[in-house]
């Protein structure tokens, strides 16, 4: 059997509902879904990970149910995903059909569990999906994948979902959150990801990312220039009314109208020639930025033998204010913004504090 995952089809689209509410939801979305022939798999969520009891949780096996039934209906049936999260989920996924799961944000966090659902895919035949854990924590989403790995299971892929990030609003809701997205992207966490395990298909799930659907386009469109396989996107046929994530889900005209304006970036064999000049340079300017850096560590080192002699505090807030503001202040005539100087300064400052 073909792969599902793979890095070459390009890029994989796998579109459906938040939850499987009802089989006429389900069978609108697969119908509508089917005919736009860039969809090569069906979502939807039967067992629903809420972060507080007392909402809806899915209908599980009746989902699986109508599932079923619609597959029968189909002349060529699309292959289907759900999630799973307990070893019974995967039993049940392989008697109704389904071909591939995914394994939640929830989930991916814990390593017993991964354990557990590992044991359960060995030999099922499932394709498998890992979505990152909710915490960025590059370790633990290569940890759950390798726990698929290790059980034979070889039609594997990550998904990108974004990461639960601490914002004020969550303790104090009259504080807006600095974030527009419901989940971060940070996106240097997927693309470390993808240079350890470089063979591994990567999705990407704006759905969850944007939280919001006027994000998800252009969240789609971002992986996509980051080399990422694919993406998983929420399609509801009704998303205002939909029972779960209401407000990220898209139609199906929408979603192919997102499609048809996605920009699909290529490899080139060979780099232009004006490519590989730039690239030149960059490979000249990385080594200095290395030697002036090293040469300002040991000035820092200097530095703190000198206090230690005298009997001073490694840390004096005062001279570190004025440092960082006047670097802040240089940012713009080096066509840097000042947020990044100050994220590269900290992250110097508190370097230089440890080798004092
Ligand atoms: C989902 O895909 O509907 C879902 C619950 O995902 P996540 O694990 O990313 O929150
Ligand atoms: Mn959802």
């Amino acid at each position: 059997m073909p792969k599902l995952f793979n890095i070459n089809k390009n890029p994989l689209i796998i579109a459906g509902p938040c939850s499987a509410e009802s089989i006429e939801q389900m069978q609108t979305v697969t119908s509508s879904l089917q005919n736009d022939r860039r969809v090569s798999m069906i979502r939807c969520g039967v067992w629903k990970p809420r972060t507080r009891p007392g909402g809806f949780e899915g209908y599980g096996v009746k989902a699986l149910r109508w599932i079923a039934t619609i597959r029968k209906e189909l002349r060529s049936p699309i292959p289907f995903c759900c999630e799973v999260a307990q070893p019974h989920h995967i039993e049940l996924c392989q008697q109704y059909g389904i071909e591939a799961v995914w394994i939640g944000a929830r989930t991916s966090v814990n390593p017993f569990l991964m354990n557990e659902l590992a044991a359960a895919l060995r030999g099922s035949g499932l394709a498998v999906m890992v979505k990152n854990p909710v915490t960025a924590d590059t370790d633990l989403w290569q940890g759950a994948i390798e726990r698929i790995l290790h059980a034979g299971i070889t039609d594997v892929a990550a998904i990108h979902r974004g990461f639960k990030v601490y914002s004020n609003s969550d303790t104090n809701p009259s504080t807006t959150n600095n974030s527009r997205y419901r989940n971060a992207p940070l996106w240097e966490i997927p693309i470390e990801l993808k240079r350890r395990m470089p063979g591994l298909p990567l999705l990407c799930d704006p759905s969850h990312i944007g939280g919001h659907r006027q994000l998800v386009a252009a969240i789609a469109q971002r992986a996509l220039d980051l080399h990422f396989d694919g993406l998983m996107i929420e399609v509801h046929p009704h998303p205002a009314e939909a029972l779960t994530d209401s407000q990220q889900q898209i139609t199906p005209d929408t979603l192919t109208s997102l499609l048809d304006n996605l920009t699909i970036r290529k490899d080139l064999d060979t780099a232009p020639a004006a490519l590989a000049m730039l690239r030149e340079e960059l490979d000249e300017l990385d080594p200095q930025l290395l030697d002036l850096l090293g040469r300002r560590m040991r000035i820092a080192q200097q530095i703190g033998e000198i206090k230690r002699e005298n009997n001073m505090p490694i840390f004096q807030p005062g001279r570190w204010e004025e440092v960082l503001q006047r670097q802040m202040d240089l940012a713009a005539s080096h066509g840097l913004s000042a947020e990044f100087v100050k994220e590269i300064m900290e992250k110097i400052h508190s370097e230089s504090l440890r080798q004092q």
